[in-house]
């Protein structure tokens, strides 16, 4: 069956609805189209044994449904669903009004006629159209019990054909609701197996390319990292002289290409990192080390750019921490190196602070604060998603960075069993918060 145009201007939803009630509307006209031969050969056999004019003029406007009922499925056909389905709806309940007010002893198929025919209406129209229908049915009840009271000319079957006429009207009647609610029931079965099937099939796509992407990127990574180590090294090589002494402007543009090189380092062991959490491949170790190398290792990175800013560095562990903790060094140290690098980057004066804490007896804590551009309401959640930057422009543009850090840092500390918070007031600074479980091997005072 051809598809019914879609309509300007209608969501892709209101496109599927108006598809499903144009095929509703073609498989209408065709049952309509077979029923309604019968019913001419019927009345004409009626007229047969039991002339009268009324039922003369019943047969005449039987005799237009065929070619009516064509008419309907081609309108459907052609994407004026709306249109078949109100000259379908009018034309059976004219056909019904007309016979049981001109034919005596058939108006008691009046009521359950029109009633079928709203039915229908209510399955081929969308919501607002569904209630004109139920009007216009019950206006025409009120209008075809009017004329049969107030007695317009009638005539009246014998009653022996009468009533076999009402049963098979009525068989009939049943016969057709009960193929339509088929059809439309089988239908929408139809309908949604396949729109289940395109979102599985979208969800297998979209999988497959994610982990394509993951491995693409993993791969990439990880060969960049080769040669880049290399680079670093040999630079740093060079800057300690080991190749000479250098001249003060090859220093210089070492320097350069070794500030950049690990800069890009970065960036890579970030990427790296991302596509391990999306292959859920990243694992955190359980090794006990000291905590004077977080401490250092932060010192040494942080510290100095906070320096280079004019910023104030304080940087406080809490005496009752102890001396050794049971955790992943690594991790731990860039989480930290994370946040306060953060901390500097976007602060433009005043100071950054870091303090290391027990927080009762099995949890410790890392808190990162600084008095920079601090972090909209709005975006405190949005900060930890990938690639998200907030539109603090000048610090990102100034600084590079990817929108990695806090994704990959959120799952560091999670995969640990801890947690992130922030708070900030925009414009005087933030506050990073990281709890983690306690483990050590001595037990804390
Ligand atoms: P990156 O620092 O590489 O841009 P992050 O994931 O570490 O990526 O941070 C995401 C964004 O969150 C940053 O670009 C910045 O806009 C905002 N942000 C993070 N830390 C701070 C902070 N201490 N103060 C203000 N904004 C911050």
């Amino acid at each position: 069956m051809a598809n019914p145009v879609q309509a300007s201007g209608q969501s892709p939803y209101e496109a599927f609805q108006a598809a499903r009630r144009a095929r509703i509307v073609v498989n209408l006209a065709n049952i309509s189209f077979y029923a309604s031969i019968a019913l001419v050969i019927v009345v004409a056999a009626m007229l047969l044994m039991d002339y009268s004019k009324q039922l003369l003029i019943a047969w005449f406007l039987l005799l237009i449904s065929p070619g009516l009922n064509l008419v309907i499925r081609q309108l459907a056909r052609t994407g004026r669903g709306e249109l078949a389905g109100y000259l379908f709806v009018a034309y059976y309940m004219l056909v019904i009004a007309l016979n049981t007010s001109t034919i005596a002893n058939i108006s008691p198929i009046l009521a359950p006629g029109l009633l079928l025919v709203a039915a229908i209406g209510g399955l081929v129209l969308p919501a607002p159209h569904s209630f004109v229908v139920a009007g216009l049915g019950a206006a025409t009840y009120i209008v075809a019990t009017a004329a049969i009271r107030t007695g317009v000319e009638v005539a009246s079957l014998s009653l022996p054909l009468a009533q076999a006429f009402d049963m098979v009207v009525i068989v009939s009647a049943m016969l057709f609701m009960s193929l339509v609610s088929y059809y439309v029931t089988s239908d929408l079965r139809k309908a949604l197996d396949e729109a289940t099937f395109d979102v599985v099939e979208a969800n297998q796509k979209l999988a497959k390319a994610s982990e394509m992407k993951s491995q693409f990127t993993a791969r990439t990574s990880h060969e960049l990292r080769t040669p880049l180590s290399a680079i670093i090294a040999f630079t740093d090589l060079a800057l300690h002289d080991t190749y000479g002494v250098l001249p003060p402007k090859l220093r210089e543009a070492l320097t350069h290409v070794f500030t950049s090189s690990r800069h890009l380092k970065v960036i890579i062991n970030d990427l790296l990192d991302l596509s391990k959490i999306e292959a859920g491949q990243l694992d955190v170790g359980a090794e006990p080390f000291a905590l004077a190398k977080l401490v250092e290792t932060v010192e040494s990175t942080s510290a100095p750019m906070a320096a280079e800013k004019g910023l104030k560095w304080d940087l406080q562990v809490d005496p009752k921490m102890p001396a050794t903790l049971i955790g992943d060094v690594e991790r731990i140290s860039q989480i930290l190196v994370n946040l306060a690098g953060n901390a500097v980057k976007f602060t433009e004066k005043g100071e950054v602070s870091v303090r290391i804490e027990p927080q009762g007896t099995d949890r410790w804590r890392i808190q990162v604060r600084d008095t920079g551009l601090g972090i909209p309401e709005s975006q405190r959640e949005a900060i930890f998603e990938a690639y998200r930057q907030l539109g603090n422009g000048a610090a990102n543009a100034r600084t590079g960075g990817t929108g990695l850090g806090l994704a990959i840092t959120r799952h560091l500390v999670r995969l640990m069993g801890g947690t992130i918070r922030v708070e900030s007031t925009f414009g005087k600074g933030s506050t990073f918060t990281v709890e983690l479980p306690l483990k050590s091997p001595v037990a804390i005072a």
